[in-house]
């Protein structure tokens, strides 16, 4: 399979957690994107966290962003990655101040997760060769992207196994993307979603982790569904990426695509045949969802779930997700049940909310963004 090449940057989010893996940590950041990030964080306003001190972070920055701009404005973010719920899901401040203060991952946590990438990749190399392809534009990124699916859909429809299977769509109004670690089908015929999660630990996770990994695993199947259904469309894609369509492919994208059998020139001939064949591949939906924990040194599979998918409760959570990023309103922390979480987060210093035992308050006092 294709990989994007060196230009781009990995996505390595905090997540509060050490014992993570995912696909998508070996996803790339769109040139742009990246840049444009670059760029919010040192406007003044825009960015006025003092970093990791022994003081709690003020966070009237955010109050002022959320009079103007919402966090999906302010981030200058196009579309946002399935992680980011996640770790949304996980502490949604967290998941702030991630993005806020970017590189503030512990040593022993990017180390972990480097391992957990290494163990994904050695996985995908047991299906197929990876091949480094030099882009330069947002749209050689995604051209990347479509041509791999382009590669899977042949094996999945005869019943293949794959791994690393782009998704994205639309969902409460917000463009998500992701990254299906691995599809395959059962003995009975059904077609399996399997997540591999490795530990750093030969333990189970606690349930609120393994919540969290459930609900990333719905997510890909609400947007694989989508994919394969015609629901979808490229006018979807081009409305919330902002990728232009006419801009002619770099000429390593161009060999791939033409080594793989695929005459394009543009990343709009590449969008209309990727979903044609989407929709016309007859491939079903994702029957099963199944999240698979190993242990990081010895490999040994430390268990497995089969998660029950619940789509109204998915629903529901995103639409809440989503209301902070459209900036309707400002970022929680963690119940007070749940403030264990806080012993092992990486801004548990510099936290407002944790400061003030579980609430933004003065000057912070929760305010309600107008809907526009
Ligand atoms: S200290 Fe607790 S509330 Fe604050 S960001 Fe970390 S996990 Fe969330």
């Amino acid at each position: 399979m294709a990989e994007a090449g060196e230009e781009e940057t990995a996505s390595v989010e905090a997540s509060g957690f050490s014992d993570l893996s995912d696909s998508e940590l070996v996803e790339c950041l769109d040139l742009e994107d990246a840049k444009a990030s670059a760029v919010s964080l040192s406007k003044p306003g825009s960015s006025e966290l003092p970093g990791k001190d022994d003081k709690p972070v003020s966070l009237q920055t955010w109050k002022e962003g959320l009079d103007v701009l919402s966090p999906m404005e302010r981030f200058h973010l196009n579309y946002l990655y399935v992680t980011d719920l996640c770790t949304q899901n996980w502490c949604e401040l967290q998941m702030v101040y991630g993005k806020e203060l970017p590189g503030s991952l512990a040593p022993e946590k990017a180390a972990v997760l480097d391992t957990g990438a290494s163990i994904h990749l050695a996985k995908e190399l047991e299906l197929h060769d990876l091949v480094t392809i030099p882009i330069t534009t947002r749209e050689d990124a995604w051209a990347v992207k479509f041509l791999n699916i382009l590669s899977m859909i042949p094996t999945l429809q005869s019943e293949g196994r794959i791994r690393e299977f782009p998704v994205f769509g639309e969902v409460e109004g917000i463009f998500l993307v992701g990254v299906i670690d691995e599809l395959h089908y059962t003995a009975k015929g059904e077609l399996e979603l399997a997540e591999l999660k490795t530990r750093r630990r030969p333990v189970l996770p606690l349930s609120a982790q393994r919540k969290k990994d459930c609900f990333q695993v719905s997510l890909y199947k609400c947007l694989f569904d989508a994919m394969v259904q015609g629901k979808v469309t490229p006018a979807s894609l081009a409305h919330h990426t902002k990728l232009c369509p006419d801009r002619p492919l770099g000429p390593a994208v161009l060999r791939h695509a033409r080594q793989g059998g695929v005459s394009v020139k543009s990343l709009g001939d590449l969008t209309e045949l990727v979903f044609l064949s989407l929709t016309l591949s007859d491939l079903p939906a994702i029957d099963t969802l199944k999240l698979e924990y190993v242990h990081q040194e010895t490999a040994a599979v430390l268990g497995t779930e089969i998660v029950a998918f619940e789509e109204k409760e998915v629903k529901s959570r995103v639409q809440h997700y989503v209301a902070y990023w459209m900036g309707h309103r400002d970022p929680q922390g963690v119940d007070v049940e749940e403030a264990w979480k806080c012993r092992s987060c990486d801004y548990g210093d510099i936290c407002a909310w944790r400061r003030d035992g579980g609430a933004l308050s003065s000057p912070l006092e929760p305010k309600t963004k107008k809907l526009k």
